[in-house]
């Protein structure tokens, strides 16, 4: 052989080896024993995998339904982040219940399956909530390590700030003692500029009071209009993946198995154990694998309650009703879950400069994915908005003083606005404005439950959206104040038409329970609530589940409230707050 095809094997050996290693396709390939099994490979479980296995002594098995995702360019394409859901290979493609105080319309209700979870699939918009938001947390928990003092660290520390790739001054853009930059989920400010982009800017000039601009809206004072900070790292989608970096997934302690759907957790013979995993890998028949020191479920909202009540946790008569024999009675399990919810109003505008031009013209959109994949430049590097609005119900508002505050504080948005330049969907013909609105304190709640014995049967979830009055006056006010917002001067000669076509309360009422839709931010179907509280509550603030041993829960479920935030960045933080809390408990950092 000679040196330059020794040297060509050489290199093709170092670039399949270390890589993959620790990757598993098949439940053939699994260690004898792992000391923590992780369920789910969101950013709850992608980010505690990281955590547990930096330290050498542990071994750690991640669990996946789905497969590795990673090289799909929906995916990495930030722009593209609508074409991901619903109706894909990417999505579980759920639906929800027929949703009563919306027409009982059945709306779509993605979550992703694969390397990532949810966040290989979402919009990528990096939002923290306000401090009050997250304070609420450790009122609700009495735990002061939920507040929002304790939680900031753990929100640096996922993240990893990056410039943004057309690199702009971004003085005034972010506020970078807020941020973190060593952490793995990439962060940035919008890195190509979008033609509505000064008018948004002028409108708070000219309209301060009722529209201040903020310079960041993820310091804990949410409130106001700037730039979006979105999960992106140097124009390409940052998903929890980042946490399973080919050197972390070299690491010989961690072993990640794909395509293997887990149907419960079964006990132990001595009581109230939970640390044995049973799994079915690629469709196969059932297997069982029992972790050395704890469980983890970080199955998401809708898997992990999905699990436990499979799994005969939960409450106890309706378990027993279905046949599911009841091992612990927690009535919480599945219950309060709570989302928020969104319509979009849409404008006829003035301009060819929006995104709906650039979708009729197959050469230029061709053309601009060709200048992303060779130089993660252009339109592309950003997901569907520049800019967002956080802003309250003003405070001598009739629905206030009806109803009671549902937000966590006056300082927390009761609504959000995402100025969006075009439709992402093709039209015919037009220019479009598009702005989502959602209701960001939502006071109902709902469920996930199951109807089934069947571990592999979809669950049924109800988010019950508009339940509680309050939320559709909510609502209404946020279109109106939005029309408000494209009425100052800044737009003027630009909105051609308003094709909500809606303007007394029974045509705005009308509007939103025919369109609105799920904003896809699900939470409290496992939460926390204080030691020593059985009333309500699936899992302690060490996250352990209440009243068993060996099994823990870390995901969006364990949230007690939900933000007044896209919820990924908080589900982030909870995994690192989490990593913490076991490492601490087996006494090592
Ligand atoms: C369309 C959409 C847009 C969104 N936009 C945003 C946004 O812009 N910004 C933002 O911050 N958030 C957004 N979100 C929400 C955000 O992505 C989630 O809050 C976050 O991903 C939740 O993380 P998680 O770890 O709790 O669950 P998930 O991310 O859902 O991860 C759970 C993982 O567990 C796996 N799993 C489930 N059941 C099983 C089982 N039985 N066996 C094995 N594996 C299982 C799943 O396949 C999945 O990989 C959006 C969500 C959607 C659906």
């Amino acid at each position: 052989m000679n040196i330059l095809k020794s040297n060509l094997l050489l290199l093709l050996l170092l670039l399949l080896s270390p890589i993959s290693c620790s990757i598993l396709h098949s439940s053939a390939d699994l260690a004898d024993s792992y000391d923590f099994i992780i369920v789910g490979a969101g950013p709850g479980g992608s980010a505690l995998s990281n955590r547990l296995s930096e330290n050498p002594s542990f071994s750690v098995l991640l669990i996946e339904a789905g497969g590795a995702n990673n090289d799909s360019l929906t995916i990495n394409v930030p722009l593209l982040c609508t074409k991901l859901t619903p109706n894909t290979q990417w999505d579980w493609n759920y639906t929800t219940t027929p949703q009563n105080h919306l027409n009982n319309r059945v709306l779509p209700f993605p979550r992703g399956i694969g390397l990532g979870g949810t966040s290989a699939v979402n919009c990528l918009v990096y939002t923290r909530g306000s401090k009050q938001n997250i304070d609420k947390w450790a009122e609700l928990t009495n735990d002061s390590s939920w507040g929002w003092d304790s939680m900031l660290p753990y929100f640096k520390k996922s993240e990893k700030f990056n410039f943004p790739v057309d690199k702009h001054n971004i003085t005034n853009q972010f506020n970078p003692l807020f941020h973190g930059f060593d952490g793995y989920i990439g962060v940035s400010v919008p890195g190509a500029s979008r033609s509505i982009d000064s008018r948004i800017i002028n409108t708070t000039q000219l309209l301060p009071s009722q529209f201040p601009f903020t310079v960041d809206m993820n310091t804990g004072d949410q409130l106001g209009v700037g730039w979006v900070q979105a999960l992106i790292d140097k124009g390409v989608r940052s998903s929890s993946v980042a946490y399973l970096s080919p050197s972390v997934l070299a690491r010989p302690n961690l072993d990640v198995l794909l395509q293997t759907q887990v149907s419960r957790v079964l006990p132990s013979s001595s009581g109230n154990t939970f640390t044995t995993v049973e799994f079915s890998n690629h469709n196969n028949s059932l297997q069982t694998l029992t972790a050395s020191k704890e469980l983890i479920l970080s199955a998401g909202s809708i898997g992990t309650p999905s699990i436990l009540l499979h799994s005969g946790i939960g409450n106890a008569t309706t378990l027993s009703s279905l046949g599911i024999p009841p091992l612990l009675n927690l009535p919480s399990v599945g219950q309060n879950l709570t989302d928020h919810i969104g319509v979009s109003t849409t404008y006829l505008v003035n301009s060819t400069h929006t995104y709906d031009t650039v979708l009729r013209n197959t050469s230029l959109s061709t053309h601009l994915l060709h200048q992303w994949l060779t130089t993660k430049t252009g339109i592309n590097v950003d997901t569907s908005e520049n800019h967002l609005a956080f802003l309250r119900l003003p405070s001598n508002s009739p629905v206030l003083s009806s109803f009671g505050d549902p937000a966590a504080g006056n300082e927390t948005a009761h609504f959000e606005f995402l100025f969006q330049n075009g439709l992402s969907q093709l039209t015919p013909s037009g220019n479009y404005l598009n702005i989502p609105i959602g209701n960001v304190s939502p006071k109902s709640s709902g469920s996930v439950t199951i109807n089934s014995t069947n571990p592999f049967s979809s669950p049924l979830i109800n988010p019950n959206l508009l339940s509680s009055p309050v939320d559709i006056h909510i609502l209404r006010h946020a279109i109106l104040t939005s029309r408000e917002f494209i009425n100052s001067p800044a737009w003027s000669r630009y909105i051609l038409q308003d094709l909500t076509n809606a303007s007394s309360v029974s045509e705005l009422d009308e509007f939103i329970r025919a369109n609105a839709v799920s904003f896809f931010h699900p939470v409290s179907t496992a939460s926390m609530s204080p030691y020593g509280v059985t009333e309500w509550g699936v899992v302690d603030p060490d996250l352990r589940v209440k009243g068993a041993k060996g099994l823990r829960i870390v995901d969006a479920s364990v949230a007690p409230s939900l933000p007044a935030a896209h919820t990924s960045a908080a589900v982030y933080a909870i995994a690192e707050h989490a990593a913490d809390i076991i490492k601490s408990a087996y006494h090592t950092k």
